[in-house]
Parts: C-alpha cells; structure tokens; sequence
C-alpha cells in the first residue's frame, strides 16, 4: 500500500462505449432529425462513441411523455416512491464499477476519486431523498374564522434539468432524485461534452422501477438547453452551469415566470490565518484547488495568507504540488487526470499567460503536460498578482491557485468577499471564535473551517451574488420541487 492507499482502490479498465440514444418515455429512440455528436476521451483525445443530438421537436416529445406520466407518479404515496429511489441506490452500488468506468472516460476523472467521491455520493443522494420522499407534509393552521384550514405541499409538474460538464452524476442526481421523491417528472439535459451517465443512470432508474416518462435524458448542447428552457410544458428549470449561461437561463424562464434554481459559477477563497494548523492547511488548501483538476464550482482557487507565513506556505505548497500524481485516470495511483475538453485546456493557457504578462510569479506547474495526446495541465501555483487582476477575479475553472497575503482579519475578509461569486470559502484557524466570526462574515453559500469541501446530501448548498439562488441537498432542496397549497373549510 502506497501512503495515499489508492493503490488498493479496484481497478476498472477502459469500457467500450456503444452510441447513445435519447430516453424518451421509458423507451430508446434516435434523435428526429438524425444528428450525433462526438463523445471524446479526454485523456487521448480521440472519439470513443457518438450520442444522439436533440432538438426542440426530441425536446417537445420529452416533455410530453413528462406531462402524461407526472398525474400516475404523483399520486403514488410518498412511500411507494420512496422504495423505488432507494432501488436505485442500491443499484449503482451494485453497478459501481461501470459508473466508476464510464464517468471517468468521459469526464477524465481518477478511477479512484471517481469510486469514492461521485459514484458513492450519488448512491448516497438517491439513499437521503429515499428517506425524505416520506416526510413531505403540510401544517394546520389555527385562524380567527371558524374553519379548518391546513397547507399541503405538492409537486410541481415537470422540472427541466440542465447539467454541467464537472460532476455528470453527482449534480445529476442533486436534481433528479429530490424531484422524483416529491412526485415530479423529469427532462434531463446532461452537457454536450460529458452525456454518458447520464444515458447509464436512465437505465438504472428503469431498472430500479421508475414508470416511462418520470425521467427522460436528451442528449444534445445550446438547442436542446434552450428548447427546454422555453418549452410551457416545463414547470420550472433547475440549471447547473456557468454564470453567463445561468443568467439567460433564468432571464428566459422568468419571462415564463417559471420557478428556477441556479447554481452558478465560483472563486472561492481560502483563508490560512497565522494561527493555522499548518499541516492541515496545506492539505486542504492543495485538495481545495487540484480536486477535479480544479473544475469545480467549490474549489479554492485563491489562497489567502497571513504575511507572517507567507513565504514558508509558498515553499512547502511548491514542493507538494509539484509531487501530486497527474496522469491516466484510469492508473489508481492518479490524483489530478486531464481537463475534460480541450477548450478548458486552452482558457486555462489564456489565464496563465496573462498572469505572466502581468507580473505574476508561476512557483510551479505552469506549462501543459504532454501524455497520450489528453488535455494535461500541470497543478500550478502563481504569486505576486493583485487582487483586481482578472487571474484572481475570473473563475478560471483549472488547476491554478494564486497566492496572495494579508495582515489583518479585517483585509483578508475583504479580499475573501472581493469577486462577483459568492458559492464556497474556507478558513484555516484553530481559533474558535475567529471561525464562527469570519464564518459570519464571509459572503458564500457554505463556509468550511478547518478542511476543504466537506459535502453531504444533508447539508444544503448554493450560492449567493453572482454564484446564483436557490439550495440544492437537504430538505431544502426537496421543498424546492414542490408548491405550497392553502385549503380553507368555513365550518
Ligand atoms: P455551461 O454554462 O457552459 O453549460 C451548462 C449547461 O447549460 C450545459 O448542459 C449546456 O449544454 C447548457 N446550455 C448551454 N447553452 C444553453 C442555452 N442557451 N440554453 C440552455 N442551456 C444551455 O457550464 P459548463 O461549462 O458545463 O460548467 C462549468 C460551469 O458550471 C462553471 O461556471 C461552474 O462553476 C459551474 N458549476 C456550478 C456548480 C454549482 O453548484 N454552483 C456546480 C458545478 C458547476
């Protein structure tokens, strides 16, 4: 055994993929209009199957097929929904190997992280909304005219869910399991570059039970989002993905004035006061931006010191990150794999660039890794920019952290709360009082102290700012799916 344990992660080698077609009412059918699109393996490159490319009229057949199976699946109790959902827990622990296999083709993820982190938490997902699916009630209310008056709360119809590329399975399910347990159907839109999951997960709910129609997948980019988006069939938009895509998303879904949820881009920063258990705070901080080969909402690209510890941060940072293990997600000894299209690969050449241009200090990484023809970036630290440099401003998106110190609890705040997004922040302290105080004041959906994205299905989160609205996990989210209705009986 290796000191990280992955070596004795099981294997999974490179599946075969067949051609994807669209989930439609229970059934598998090609696109209307024929159109495919490349999946490509971002470790190599090259094109490991196709899947189908849909349209308005795929789009408007989904959405059909939702609205006829929507009446059946609501009027199930709570706990017959309740068994199915924790099916298909079940079957994806059952099944883990060819998630484990097919999301890391396609996404480029470490086998190792891919079994423990996203396959595991999407079992978990279905496993908690399970368990909510029964607790769905409604209150009495005691008014002044003679009546009975009670609340109930009920689902909403059909949810659009559009997805990004980072986490298929894990923001997939975010979004599905709630929305089923409540009594809802569902029209998924996974992303254009990372659709194979998705296409899995449909099997598994049908296998686990879920009737024709509940769930349905269209594959497909822009079109098929936008089709969505305006279909009025669709009762409200739950939508992962970028800031700018979100805020036409929500623009376009409020002209309808349908409910929606964004959850949107972040920066996050990562606080390391001079107070720090520094041993820890550099494994977080590392976990914090090279987790996903930093394509994660959550992650902390922006490190935050205290001066006192700045240049001893910065040298163990550089040697430590300059051993962490990037290569072939499927060796179980991988940490960081590739990005998992090359056009992330260019953006992060672009920022990287830029931040020499600027004057920035690249400590480590900083160039493109050349394996197998895949879109390697070496994990890279950069210091010496300022805040309003776009590098530190801009969600990046990439395995890059720029380092920046400061003084005061007051000035690392500022710069903590100084960008557009507000999704995650983290501080490193062994100071009680100064983490619940700066906890306070950090403007981001969840704060973590002491660690870096510690996330359950309990613990809801989201964003606030530009980082988005709404709460995904935890009752939260499970109310979101559902409409409050207020009945009064004069007696
Ligand atoms: P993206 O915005 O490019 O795409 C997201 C989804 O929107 C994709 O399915 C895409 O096909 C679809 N889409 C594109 N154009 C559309 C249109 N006109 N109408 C409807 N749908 C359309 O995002 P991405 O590059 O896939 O993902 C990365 C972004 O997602 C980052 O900004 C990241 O921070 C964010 N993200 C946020 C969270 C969170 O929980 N807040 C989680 C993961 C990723």
């Amino acid at each position: 055994m290796t000191d990280s344990g992955l070596q004795d992660v099981p294997a999974v080698s490179r599946p075969h993929v067949e051609p994807g077609k669209l989930f439609i009412d229970g059934q598998w059918c090609e696109a209307h209009a024929k159109g495919r699109r490349d999946v490509i393996d971002p470790s190599t490159g090259k094109v490991v199957t196709t899947v189908a490319e849909a349209d308005a009229a795929d789009v408007d057949a989904a959405v059909t097929a939702g609205r006829r199976a929507f009446g059946p699946w609501a009027r199930m109790s709570g706990r017959e929904r309740a068994r199915v959902l924790h099916r298909v827990a079940d079957i994806v622990r059952r099944r883990e190997d060819e998630l484990v296999a097919v999301e890391s083709l396609d996404v480029g993820k470490p086998v190792s992280l891919c079994r423990a982190v996203d396959v595991a938490t999407t079992a978990e997902i279905y496993e908690y909304y399970s368990g909510l699916a029964q607790t769905l009630q409604g209150a009495t209310r005691q008014i002044p005219i003679p009546s009975h008056a009670y609340t109930s709360r009920e689902p909403l119809g059909v949810v659009g869910a559009i997805t990004p590329f980072n986490f298929p399975l894990i923001l997939s399910s975010a979004k599905i399991a709630p929305a089923l347990a409540a009594g809802n159907a569902v029209v998924h839109k996974p992303a254009e570059d990372t659709p194979l999951s998705a296409l899995l997960m449909a099997e598994i709910l049908a296998e686990a039970g879920v009737p024709g129609g509940v769930l349905n997948v269209v594959t497909g980019g822009a079109q098929a989002g936008e089709a969505l988006l305006r279909h009025p069939g669709i009762d409200k938009i739950a939508f992962t993905g970028s800031t700018e895509i979100g805020r036409h998303a929500a623009a376009t879904a409020g002209e309808a004035l349908k409910p929606v949820t964004m959850e949107l881009g972040g920066n996050a920063a990562q606080i390391v006061f001079e107070d720090a258990d520094l041993d820890k705070a550099i494994g977080s901080v590392i976990k914090g931006f090279v987790f996903n080969t930093g394509q994660f909402c959550m992650g902390g690209p922006r490190l935050l010191v205290h001066r006192s510890l700045y240049d001893t941060v910065l040298e163990i940072l550089a040697g430590a990150v300059a051993g962490v293990p990037v290569g072939d997600p499927f060796d179980p000894a991988t940490v960081v794999g590739p990005m998992a299209a090359e056009r992330h690969l260019t953006k992060v050449e672009r920022y990287v660039r830029l931040a020499r241009d600027q004057g920035g200090r690249v400590v480590t990484g900083g160039e493109r890794l050349e394996l197998g023809g895949g879109y390697y970036y070496r994990p890279t630290i950069i210091a010496g920019l300022d805040d309003d440099s776009r590098v530190v401003q801009d969600e990046i998106f990439g395995p890059v952290l720029t380092v920046q110190p400061f003084d005061t609890e007051d000035e690392a705040v500022e710069l903590a709360n100084g960008t557009p997004y507000g999704l995650a922040a983290g501080l490193q302290t062994t100071d009680l009082a100064r983490a619940h105080r700066v906890a306070a004041r950090l403007e981001a959906g969840i704060v973590w102290v002491n660690d870096w994205a510690m996330l359950d299905p309990a613990i809801p989160f989201g964003g606030v700012k530009q980082s988005g609205y709404g709460r995904e996990y935890g009752p939260e989210a499970l109310e979101s799916y559902t409409k409050v209705k207020s009945v009064v009986i004069a007696l």
